[in-house]
């Protein structure tokens, strides 16, 4: 068994920052993403957009914040990615997690909850497959090949917008309109090497050597086209599932934690923040979640070692 002053559960950007602070103040700290690469929401669903307001930042794509925060932590924090915590039992000492961590207090940082990206409606052999992409962590890898990308709302059209500058690019959705922004959709009309194809469901799928064909057929029409792709991108979304945090014993309003003041739950030793959490006046933006982790882990430390004159700034730690 091993064993840790605090848990982190979910390695988000509020997870990340958290865990950070939480060594400055010397708490032996353990974080769990059920992924294979920690950076949340950031990481998975914008890596290419600009954030502009991160304190101190101009402005930061959400895959460079993700590596700062990761950065700050290696070597001084155990990162446990591919490990989605399931079970949580309380004892004297603490909390055991998943059988096999003992740990005194633990941080539930899980955002929406676990993610799992919606898949591409049609039946895919494993030749397919390996064709299909959910994230991309590279764009340019995909150089000079053709590229569908199937979905209509900011996903798809930041994706589209970024792989041009690479590949050429089909975008396809199944209404004319697009969920995204407008100015996105007029910037990809302007591209010569993007084809916008709407409103285009995909009805079959094939391999042949170095391509997929697939046909697309027209929604409330009879059309069908049969396009060629080297590599398609599927970006319909992804389903949250939050609902372990309810079997923990934890107290929700709808969907979301109820935290006090200092961001602790119903369970004593039990602490959450960032988007995982809701109260009154609460907005679900990167800069607030920093905050709550700091009250978070200062209340921790209160509790763990209340003998101990808190030292509050770090430029006295
Ligand atoms: C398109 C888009 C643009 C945005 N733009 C901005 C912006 O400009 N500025 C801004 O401040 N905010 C922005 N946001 C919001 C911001 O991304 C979120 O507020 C932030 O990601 C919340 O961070 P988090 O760490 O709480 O949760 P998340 O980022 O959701 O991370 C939670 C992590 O917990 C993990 N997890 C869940 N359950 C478990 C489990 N049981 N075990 C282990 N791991 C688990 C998940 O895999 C995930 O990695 C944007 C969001 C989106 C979707």
């Amino acid at each position: 068994m091993k064993n840790f002053d605090l848990a982190i559960v979910g390695a988000g950007p509020i997870g990340l920052f958290a865990a950070d602070f939480a060594h400055l103040h010397g708490l032996n700290t353990i974080i769990f993403d059920s992924l294979n690469e920690v950076g949340g929401q950031p990481n998975l669903l914008y890596p290419f957009k600009q954030i502009s307001d991160i304190p101190v930042f101009e402005s930061i794509t959400g895959s460079d914040l993700i590596k700062n925060l990761h950065n700050n932590i290696k070597n001084k924090v155990t990162i446990k990615t591919n490990h989605r915590v399931e079970k949580i039992d309380k004892n004297p000492e603490g909390f055991n997690i998943d059988d096999s961590y003992q740990v005194k207090t633990i941080i539930i940082a899980t955002g929406t909850g676990s993610f799992k990206p919606k898949k591409f409606p049609l039946k895919a052999t494993e030749t397919i497959n390996k064709r299909i992409n959910y994230y991309i962590k590279d764009p340019a890898l995909f150089k000079n090949q053709t590229v569908g990308i199937f979905g209509g709302g900011d996903s798809a059209l930041d994706w589209a917008i970024e792989l041009s500058k690479y590949a050429n690019i089909k975008l396809i959705h199944r209404r004319k309109e697009f969920r995204g922004l407008e100015s996105s959709v007029q910037k990809l009309k302007n591209l010569h090497n993007v084809e916008i194809l709407t409103p285009y469901l995909p009805k079959s799928i094939e391999s042949n050597s170095d391509q997929l064909t697939i046909n697309l057929k027209e929604v409330g029409g009879d059309k069908i086209l049969t396009q060629n792709f080297n590599q398609i991108i599927v970006a319909y979304g992804f389903r949250a599932d939050n609902r372990l945090v309810k079997k923990w014993g934890i107290d929700l309003i709808g969907s979301h934690i109820i935290v006090n003041q200092e961001m602790k739950t119903n369970i004593d030793g039990i602490y959450a923040i960032g988007d995982a959490i809701d109260y009154p006046g609460r907005v679900p933006v990167i800069g607030l979640g920093f905050g709550e982790a700091q009250i978070a882990i200062t209340a921790i430390m209160r509790q763990l070692f209340p003998e101990k004159t808190l030292t509050i700034h770090s430029t006295s730690i």
